[in-house]
């Protein structure tokens, strides 16, 4: 079978995990044997594997307290207030890796919630970075994960519709559902007499590689998504390859590359989430080209 395989150039790590990752590497490298990270530090069960290989260890927080005096690294997604008072008084050691991008956005929510807004959040429900946003204001937020959880939440009656309302996302959902949550929300505050604040809060590394993964998924006879199962974004970014391009097929690792799926001459695209690590797209890529 003759094939064609293109890596998509922008696919691959974002700046927030790449910084997360090579803190971890560096701590593991410069003499500690062991990092304990707070939840998975990449949502890639392959990253994972070869972080685990070098020393970092993946904890829940039930387990914090047999943590007392240990180093622990808190991932891109970030975490609530009360994840730093409880290392804190467990004398734990935070290697603080949440993204600064996630640092603002948290500010952001802080803030508006000081000045007696609302607060409003377009994210997945009980996901590592949602839960680190809703914890700012101590769980006084409503979270809404997609249209329908929004138009439920309009008939149940939110709460401070006719006052001011702030609306943030989550920094990896899609812009165009973003846009959408917006317009609704807006009729439904404008109607109750109220203000809506909408923030532009989805990460521009993420908005950007919309626009441009939809051409790669057009642009190829057959695309291949690789991504964790967990990944959220991953997910997101497949949900659009799979719009844009029928033949859209996602894959967490090589072995998961089914011949089937290919015709003869296909023009394959091989693509991923902000959570694919790039050796991995190249992994993928060599066992479709082994496939010729
Ligand atoms: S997607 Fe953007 S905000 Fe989220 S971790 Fe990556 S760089 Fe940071």
């Amino acid at each position: 079978m003759r094939l064609s395989v293109e890596i998509d150039s922008h696919s691959g790590f974002c700046g927030g995990v790449i910084r997360a990752i090579s803190k971890a590497e560096n701590f593991l490298s410069e003499g500690g044997s062991v990092l304990y990270s707070l939840g998975s530090i990449v949502h890639n069960e392959a990253e994972l594997g070869r972080l685990e290989g070098r020393g970092l260890v993946t904890v829940g927080h039930d387990d914090l307290p047999r943590l007392q005096g240990k180093d622990v690294l808190i991932r891109a997604h970030g975490e609530p207030p009360q994840t730093y008072a409880e290392a804190k008084r467990l004398g734990i050691n935070l290697i603080d890796c949440t993204c600064p991008v996630v640092l603002q956005l948290q500010k952001h929510i802080r803030r508006a919630y000081d000045d007696g807004s609302s607060i409003v959040i377009f994210g997945k429900v009980g996901h590592a970075e949602v839960l680190g946003l809703v914890g700012q204001v101590d769980g006084d937020a409503l979270v809404v994960e997609n249209m329908d959880m929004l138009r439920d939440a309009l008939s149940a009656g939110i709460k401070g519709l006719g006052g001011v309302v702030d609306l943030f996302s989550q920094t990896t959902k899609s812009p165009s559902e973003y846009r959408e949550i917006c317009n609704v929300l807006r009729r439904a505050v404008e109607e109750a007499g109220g203000t809506l604040n909408v923030h532009a809060t989805i990460c521009s590394q993420v908005a950007s590689r919309h626009a441009q993964l939809e051409n790669f998924a057009i642009s190829h006879d057959v695309v291949v998504f690789v991504a964790g199962k967990d990944s959220s974004n991953g997910k997101v970014l497949f949900d659009l390859c799979a719009g844009a391009n029928p033949r859209t097929y996602r894959v967490g690792s090589p072995e998961d590359v089914d011949s089937a799926i290919f015709r003869d001459g296909d023009k394959v695209g091989v693509c991923g989430a902000t959570s694919t690590p790039k050796w991995l797209l190249e992994a993928v890529a060599g066992k479709i080209l082994h496939l010729c």
